[in-house]
């Protein structure tokens, strides 16, 4: 008889859940992300999507063994608090996952930082799993970043060593960022920037952007594709930005691999030829070339490294 486990990965914009089946995915649903309305607001209904995805696929109270659950913001996974949040699940501070999860099904438990969890799933399950030395990036509603060094994941004094590189600063004296840092490549280059930046641009009334319902990366991807010249503009900087993040990134780990992920990543075939070009003519390594490769599992890595994490306890 088999195990079955559910990865949760609590987006910004999006919840996903995950079931698995020992390590395989078999099944999952993403619902919209409450992150305004708080982690309170939310837990009734991922309680609910849970139930019905036991329900939907016949797992019973035997079978089912345990959560995995990725936070986006800090996480002390050993005694599963959530340390600090960033303008997301800002109620979450002082509540307890691991009691909620206890009342309701008295199952294993475990939780870490999102792109932690994210970067487990690359590296055991999908495009870093050729490397013991790996950075993952994951470009979403903020940036993501974790780090696998020397064959172990890198969690640090405080609980955050790798995960912060979305607040590297690419641009010493640039925008305030919900952190308190100026110039972070995620006050620049993420979805909930980029949005702020393209609406408070000069040219923001004359570029075809200002029709489109939603300002993301797939709607700018789309008027550049159309020649408007300011979706141009800002997908040349965001590239630049996530190219010097990624220096950064390579400086301060010594990866052999970079993976990034995120829904950036649809467009991979077009976007990691320009990351690569711009990283390779600035970044130190003399042994050679880091590779940089798309994420293979996109919004699944967070569910499989949750599952990964919970089972093997790392
Ligand atoms: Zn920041």
């Amino acid at each position: 008889m088999n195990d079955f486990f559910v990865g949760i990965d609590l987006g910004g914009t999006r919840v996903k859940l995950g079931l698995m089946k020992e390590d395989a995915l078999i099944d999952k649903k993403i619902i919209p992300a409450l992150a305004q309305q708080g982690l309170a607001a939310s837990l009734p209904v991922i309680k609910n999507d849970i139930e019905s995805l036991l329900q939907a696929n016949n797992i019973g109270k035997k079978r089912f063994k345990g959560i995995g659950f990725g936070f986006p913001g800090l996480v002390d996974p050993q005694s599963n608090k959530i340390l600090s949040t960033n303008a997301k699940y800002d109620d979450a501070l002082n509540m307890r996952v691991d009691d909620w999860v206890k009342e309701n099904w008295n199952v294993d438990f475990f939780m870490d930082n999102d792109a932690r969890l994210a970067a487990v799933g690359e590296w055991k399950f999908g495009a870093g799993k050729s490397t013991n030395d790996l950075v993952v990036m994951t470009i979403g509603t903020g940036i993501g970043t974790s780090v696998i060094t020397e064959g172990k994941l890198l969690r640090g004094k405080h609980f955050q060593a790798g995960c912060l590189g979305g607040h590297i600063s690419v641009v010493y004296n640039g925008r305030m960022c919900n952190c308190g840092n100026r110039g972070c490549v995620e006050t620049y280059a993420s979805t909930w920037a980029l949005k702020e930046r393209i609406e408070q641009h000069k040219n923001f009334d004359k570029s075809s952007l200002s029709n489109v319902p939603v300002i993301d990366f797939e709607t700018l991807f789309t008027e550049a594709d159309n020649n408007d010249a300011l979706a141009i503009e800002f997908k040349n900087d965001c590239i630049e930005l996530w190219s010097a993040a990624v220096v950064n990134l390579i400086h301060a780990y010594d990866p052999e691999v970079v993976v990034i992920g995120g829904g950036v990543m649809q467009r991979h075939e077009e976007l990691i030829p320009l990351i690569k070009s711009k990283v390779h003519q600035h970044a130190w390594t003399p042994w050679g070339k880091v590779d940089i490769r798309a994420s293979t599992l996109l919004a699944d890595a967070g569910l499989y490294g949750a599952v990964y994490c919970l089972q093997h306890k790392i």
